[in-house]
């Protein structure tokens, strides 16, 4: 897994039982990085994890936005082919 944010940086990644409690954790700025939750990520599917972690790489690329984040996991989901659904139904108005 890497995660790349919106300045091009690569964004260090710490497995860190710290944040237990939060999924993750996502720190933006000149020093960008990502915690997330063994804890969490050990109890759910591969697939959910993947969401979780690219939901906490969109926060590198789209802000706080907690919608925008969501939106940017499944969409990159649908790129990498993990997602079998159509997004018709779930796009925009
Ligand atoms: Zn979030």
């Amino acid at each position: 897994m890497y995660c790349t944010s919106r300045f091009g940086q690569q964004v260090p990644i710490w497995i860190d039982p710290s944040v237990h409690g939060m999924i993750g954790l996502s720190t933006t700025g000149p020093n960008p990085s990502i915690q997330i939750d063994p804890i969490f990520f050990n109890q759910i599917p591969p697939l959910t994890a993947q969401f979780w972690f690219l939901h906490e790489c969109a926060h590198q690329v789209v802000g706080g936005d907690e919608t925008e984040a969501d939106c940017f996991a499944v969409r990159n989901l649908r790129n990498l082919e993990r997602f079998d659904i159509s997004l018709r139904h779930i796009q925009r108005p």
